[in-house]
């Protein structure tokens, strides 16, 4: 069945939601005084923690990392924080910076993971959004080339950025991350600091290298996870969260 779309501007995905950023962008959100949002991620290096099928994508996106006495890929995302309207929103629901806005402004309601199908009731755009327009996906394939070509674009920025990002991190002291699937911990930086972090790995040539002690801890919603992370050598955390919030993926 083919899907037809055509945006009628409620400016709803516009509203609480943290869209995903690259490096530049987060660095021209954090100069414009929005706040940005960490979120991160982890599974082990042997594939614990991510569906086989999800393996090459998730990795491609990751940096490999220490943790305890063994290693994991760590997916880190920065986002603008968008609690209620996006702050380049106006009264009439047009954006702002519509020329400049972020890659991820330009694909919705197009899903960035491959291994997400497009579901368009699970999406902000009302039902006539989808009852009009040309079509969008024919039998499985996004028909707008200048689309698919800004997904590959922002595939490939969270490929290219996953180093630098693990150090802007490493000098924030964000070194704790959630299992994949399990939740993601989330992290509102003092944005100054993040603003002069982001300066300083984009000014480096070569990314510093990882010590032991940059290491990253996981935390997980319980016990028989946080075992099972244990028994492969990784650090799991036994304090409650000082500058981070667990967002648990679980149902309750
Ligand atoms: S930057 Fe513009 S398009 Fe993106 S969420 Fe904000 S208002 Fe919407
Ligand atoms: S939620 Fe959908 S229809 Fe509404 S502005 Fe966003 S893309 Fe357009």
């Amino acid at each position: 069945m083919n899907t037809q779309f055509s945006c009628v501007g409620c400016g709803k995905c516009c509203t609480d939601h943290h869209v995903p950023l690259t490096l530049s962008e987060a660095k021209q959100w954090a100069a414009d005084g929005g706040n940005v949002i960490v979120l991160a991620e982890a599974f082990l290096e042997d594939g614990y923690g991510v569906p086989a099928l999800q393996h090459t994508h998730a990795q491609r996106r990751s940096c490999l990392v220490p943790s305890g006495n063994t290693n994991a890929y760590v997916a880190i995302t920065f986002a603008a924080f968008n609690v209620g309207p996006c702050r380049n929103l106006d009264a009439e629901n047009l954006c702002r910076i519509y020329e400049r806005r972020p890659l991820v402004c330009r694909i919705y309601p197009m899903e960035i993971n491959p291994h997400i199908p497009l579901r368009p009731e699970a999406k902000d755009c009302p039902p006539h959004a989808w009852e009009q327009g040309p079509d969008f996906i024919v039998g499985g394939k996004v028909m707008d080339t200048l689309l698919m070509t800004l997904i590959e674009a922002s595939r490939q920025a969270d490929r290219d950025e996953a180093g630098a990002k693990d150090a802007i991190c490493n000098l924030l002291g964000i070194r704790t991350a959630a299992l994949k699937g399990d939740g993601f911990t989330a992290y509102l930086p003092d944005m100054a600091a993040f603003a002069i972090a982001v300066e300083e790995i984009s000014n480096t040539a070569t990314l510093p290298p990882l010590s032991i002690e940059s290491g990253w801890t996981f935390h997980v919603s319980g016990p028989d996870i946080a075992d099972t992370l244990r028994s492969a050598g990784a650090q799991v955390a036994i304090n409650d969260p000082l500058n981070y919030t667990f967002i648990s993926l679980k149902q309750a």
